[in-house]
């Protein structure tokens, strides 16, 4: 079964085909620009040279266009035609409250997404375009949708609800909803796997450190709590997002710096985290790391903020589980930053019992355990794969339609 996975942005279309019966990928590609100057596809085979277009692109259902010429390009393509394509699986930012799961689009579901937008009104517009592109591109083929936010559907209402009065729950769902559900999903069962622990009982904490971050606990692969909230800016210091501030900051600083509500979370969204607290120096951890070891002592303060708040998450997420058995670094931080593992581990770690062994942590974008053999909690660097993990589901849902 061969299954072509979607991510769309505002601007931006990410690609991958699977042959499911290998899990291989036999293609990835990413379109920047739509619908703005410059637009672009870069397509990419393994152990091929890049295949770029560089073509005006209006709209998502011209990049869609594009994506099909490019994998089914007589030269650099992986497929003859789309009929060889089985089902396209999507990701989809915010589902609300109601998909736990992923599932197949229908009419309905694209109506409910619709209701969503308000909850995710950056990211749902352009995944409900990219599904009505596909749709239109490869009219009979099964859409289905996974969503960030359906791992955290497994959370109680003691971890998801906020300390405010209940009536904004029921009237307009306002709960705290967890993002990044495709990665922590993965990693998380994936851990149980590796590490052999018991698929109903197993504490896993998964700790996603790209540019966007999050933390999550789940017990047997079931959420018991996310760092992310109604929106992606709760929890961790991130990239350019603050993470947790007190709401007062906010107003302080509309008085103070005469914005309104929009501004100050323009602010928080994408000036804060490590780029505002290294005073500018990037959002990129390996810049900052660099100014820091240069002696730029914001740098450092933004890098220490970084790794303390991970472990007081890590901290909280045990209490909140009773225990923890595995913990795993994911994501772009999490994969490549020996150091960021490391300190967090040594620095706060130790009460729990956790050891990291050196020598195994020296290790880049592998599936490694990286805790010493008399850790008393698993620690593992686990590459994450949000898009095998949208093939796969979408894979189940075909096979159960089929049935
Ligand atoms: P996202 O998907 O949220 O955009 P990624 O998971 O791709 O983010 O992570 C990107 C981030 O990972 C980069 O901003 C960078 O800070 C960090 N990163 C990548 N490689 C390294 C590395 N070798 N050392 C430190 N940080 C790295």
């Amino acid at each position: 079964m061969k299954v072509l996975v979607i991510n769309c942005g505002s601007s931006s279309l990410k690609y991958q085909i699977f042959d499911m019966d290998t899990q291989d990928v036999l293609c990835k590609g990413l379109v920047e620009r739509i619908g703005i100057d410059g637009s672009v596809l870069t397509h990419k085979v393994p152990g091929k040279d890049d295949y770029v277009i560089e073509t005006p692109m209006k709209d998502h259902q011209v990049a869609v266009e594009l994506v099909i010429k490019a994998i089914t390009d007589p030269v650099h393509g992986v497929i003859k035609s789309t009929d060889e394509i089985d089902a396209i699986g999507h990701r989809v930012v915010h589902g609300g409250q109601k998909f736990a799961k992923s599932v197949l689009i229908t009419e309905e579901v694209k109506e409910a997404l619709v209701r969503c937008t308000d909850l995710a009104p950056l990211h749902n517009p352009a995944n409900i375009i990219g599904i009505k592109a596909c749709e239109a591109a490869m009219p009979g083929k099964p859409n289905c949708g996974t969503f960030d936010t359906a791992f955290g559907m497994g959370m109680e209402p003691k971890a998801y609800m906020y300390g405010i009065p209940e009536e904004y729950y029921e009237q307009y769902e306002v709960r705290r909803y967890g993002f990044h559900g495709a990665s922590h999903d993965f990693v998380s069962h994936r851990a149980i796997e590796i590490a052999g622990l018991d698929p109903e009982k197993a504490k896993v904490i998964v700790c996603h450190l790209g540019n966007g971050a999050s933390i999550s606990a789940s017990i047997g692969g079931k959420c018991v709590d996310s760092s992310m909230g109604l929106t992606p800016l709760e929890g961790l210091i991130m990239g350019t997002r603050s993470g947790d501030v007190d709401p007062g900051v906010m107003q302080y600083l509309c008085h103070k710096l005469d914005l309104d509500i929009d501004g100050i979370l323009g602010v928080l969204n994408k000036k804060s985290g490590v780029l505002g607290l290294s005073g500018g120096v990037s959002s990129d951890f390996r810049d900052v790391q660099n100014a820091a070891d240069n002696g730029n002592k914001k740098a450092e303060i933004a890098l220490e903020a970084y790794r303390y708040r991970v472990a007081k998450y890590i901290g909280a997420y045990a209490a909140a589980m009773n225990g923890v058995d595995c913990i795993c670094f994911t994501a772009g931080l999490g994969e490549n930053d020996k150091l960021t593992r490391k300190e967090i581990c040594d620095q706060y770690l130790g009460y729990l019992g956790v050891k990291i062994d050196d020598k195994r942590n020296d290790v880049r974008g592998k599936e490694t355990l990286i805790s010493a053999d008399d850790s008393k909690v698993k620690v593992y660097l686990l590459p994450t794969n949000e898009e095998l993990k949208i093939a796969l589901d979408t894979v189940k849902i075909i096979e159960e339609m089929n049935k």
